[in-house]
């Protein structure tokens, strides 16, 4: 039996997302800029599925930049909207603003435009998970330029006040970017109710394939492209596009948009089950994050006295899959950033793990985990020089 619980880090490609693609992978191979048929029946892939996303987040389909995932859609967001903005203002002092738990493809974006002479300022957020939207209006500086805030957190599945943001935004009149890429799918979205310029989405969290992606422009948002070469995307990201993965993107943002009323309940019943169980069974376990306003798939557990890798490594050999700190930065041993911006001290962040459910997980899948996760923490307590200490302080 194994337990997949690690939705956040990747899904599994839908069925009829596959049956969407398979054929642009083998005989509607065509470049979509060729101007004979095959081309053309490639163009015409590549039109239906940005229709598709832009109806997922409620914008124009002009307004949709296909990229390679979430990385580059939040790269070509940061660094083409400043590179704009400094060609029209040079020599201008300029200031960004975002948070401390963002994913790192918009942190180490921000910190490379620091080392280029840019001030950024990281809002520290409330032991909740959730950034106060007064502390972003705090430090807002008249030569700020773009706020960028992710709409839900991936290791503790927080949600931010990003509508909020979005009319302190809109106030200052300072462009807006938020980091969409695990909300997208799993809450509904509108690029107009939540104030944003700038968007990003990846396909491969939404049963969709890995290496593709988008980022919402809204019109007249100065964007400069980052990359050279043709004149693909308006000119907004160069390179011949890559026609299975954009249609593949288009049909999970069709099952996104139809699963989306129905996904959430079971999804979220699953994890309230997992997580109550193991508050149950495990002593001293405890929730990271607010669980009011969190993702329905997400639930960050904080386990004292059992290190996170040795937790990971022996729930996978019994077949359970997690994640401890961020999927994209496992492996890494530095404890979490998001962990400790939110007050856990890095033995804390080091002890906890990240559990996320999908549309796939079963009751089997739930009893599976919710039988070998005490077992494991068990067996490294016992192990472990702090557990004593533990025990007698509970
Ligand atoms: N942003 C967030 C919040 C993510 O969770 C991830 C991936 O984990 C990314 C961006 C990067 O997306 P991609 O894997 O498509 O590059």
């Amino acid at each position: 039996m194994r337990a997949y619980l690690d939705y956040n880090a990747t899904t599994p490609v839908d069925s009829a997302v596959l049956e969407a693609m398979l054929p642009f992978l083998a005989d509607n191979f065509g470049n979509a800029s060729s101007i004979h048929s095959s081309g053309q029946r490639s163009r015409a892939a590549v039109d239906r599925a940005r229709g598709s996303v832009a109806k997922l987040l409620g914008a124009k389909p002009s307004e949709i930049v296909f990229t390679s995932g979430g990385t580059e859609s939040d790269n070509l967001a940061i660094f083409g909207l400043t590179a704009a903005v400094a060609a029209k203002a040079a020599g201008a002092r300029k200031h960004i603003i975002t948070t401390a738990i963002e994913h790192h493809a918009v942190l180490n974006s921000c910190q490379e435009l620091q080392r280029q002479g840019i001030d950024v300022t990281f809002v520290s957020v409330r032991s909740s998970g959730v950034v106060d939207p007064e502390d972003i209006r705090r430090a807002l500086r008249s030569e700020t330029i773009l706020i960028s805030v992710m709409h839900a957190n991936n290791e503790l599945g927080t949600i931010q006040p990003i509508e909020e943001i979005g009319c302190i935004a809109a106030e200052a009149d300072v462009y807006f970017h938020s980091d969409a890429v695990q909300s997208a799918g799993k809450l509904a979205l509108d690029v107009n109710q939540l104030g944003v310029d700038l968007l990003s989405i990846s396909a491969h969290k939404i049963y969709g394939p890995k290496g593709v992606g988008a980022l919402y422009v809204r019109t007249g948002i100065p964007l400069a492209p980052q990359s050279h070469g043709g004149h693909h995307e308006r000119d907004r990201r160069r390179g011949t596009e890559n026609v299975p993965g954009i249609v593949g993107l288009g049909k999970a943002a069709e099952l996104a948009i139809e699963n989306l009323q129905t996904d959430s309940e079971p999804i979220s019943s699953l994890r309230d089950r997992l997580e109550r169980s193991v508050l149950d069974l495990v002593p001293s376990a405890k929730v990271n994050g607010d669980t009011s306003r969190r993702l329905p798939n997400t639930s960050n557990l904080s386990f004292e006295a059992a290190g996170g890798e040795a937790m990971l490594i022996a729930l996978d050999l019994l077949g359970v899959e997690c994640a401890t700190g961020a999927a994209c930065s496992s492996g890494a041993v530095e404890p979490s950033h998001v962990l400790l911006a939110i007050g856990l001290s890095p033995d804390q962040a080091r002890s906890s793990l990240r559990f996320s459910l999908g549309r796939q997980t079963t009751d089997e899948e739930i009893n599976h985990a919710i039988a070998k996760i005490p077992e494991v923490i068990a067996r490294l307590r016992a192990l472990s020089p702090r557990s004593g200490a533990m025990v007698t302080a509970r």
